[in-house]
């Protein structure tokens, strides 16, 4: 994962609660007492004016000359702007443990949300309407948890790559037009790993030929994704014809 996941993955949370105002970016200009911490300007922190806060010099982060008084709040200055978020207007301090936990679980949230949505790009988790930091991190927990209930339930469908998908090869196209190399390779993997659906290793077919299967499926892949072969058993492969259309109609739960 790029380290600067969080630019592609805003979460629901944080366009919800967290004002994208500039009050969370470091700026200059703002006072701070020696952790670093932001302090109201004429406050009893306010020393900062004094301490030499406003010379360019200490607040550029040029490696000039390291003496200059007041260097210690460039220093000092908190790297990371999560430590305070906003919910519904509320302003909350977060202890740096509650921090680490809840950029875990938005991370893991954000991951498994956007899995599902590759396969179903309108699923939505169920909303919360968290009002602490630690109700925010038990909804992104239970986010986390549906969406790979969701992932799970969809694979077992047919609808995505199965718990038993291995090897796989790549689709000429959306048709069912299969060479005797694609068969056989897909007889390959079938006899290894068995139906991608279902872990069978008995295709289940008259000539005993797994049913090579398209993901995603094409029914499904409107925008047209490159589509992949996997070994379907003939019973997944019927199964799987109803879930799509239940898919399609959105009745599929
Ligand atoms: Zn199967």
């Amino acid at each position: 994962m790029r380290a600067d996941y969080k630019r592609c993955l805003q979460s629901d949370y944080e366009r919800r609660f967290r004002p994208p105002a500039p009050d969370r970016k470091y700026r200059p200009d703002q006072p701070r007492d020696s952790w670093g911490r932001w302090v109201d300007a004429g406050g009893a922190n306010a020393t900062s004016t004094a301490t030499g806060i406003t010379d360019h010099r200490v607040l550029s982060d040029a490696s000039g000359d390291p003496i200059v008084p007041g260097a210690q709040y460039a220093q000092n200055r908190v790297r990371n702007p999560l430590t305070t978020i906003w919910i519904n207007g509320q302003q909350f301090e977060l202890t740096p443990g509650q921090a680490a936990r809840l950029a875990v679980a938005e991370a893991r949230a954000d991951f498994s949300t956007a899995r599902v949505r590759e396969i179903d790009p309108n699923w939505k988790p169920t909303q919360s309407w968290a009002q602490t930091p630690e109700g925010i991190i038990k909804a992104y927990n239970a986010e986390a948890r549906e969406a790979q209930d969701r992932a799970y339930e969809l694979s077992r469908q047919g609808i995505a790559p199965g718990p038993f998908a291995g090897e796989s090869i790549p689709a000429r196209g959306p048709k069912c037009d299969f060479t005797a190399a694609e068969r056989r390779e897909i007889n390959r993997i079938g006899e290894a790993t068995g139906c991608h659906t279902c872990g069978t290793l008995y295709p289940g077919t008259m000539l005993r030929n797994f049913v090579p299967d398209h993901q995603p499926p094409s029914a499904l892949n409107s925008s047209g994704r490159a589509q992949r072969l996997y070994p379907q058993c003939a019973w997944c492969s019927k199964q799987q014809g109803g879930a799509v259309r239940r898919f399609q109609l959105g009745k599929y739960k």
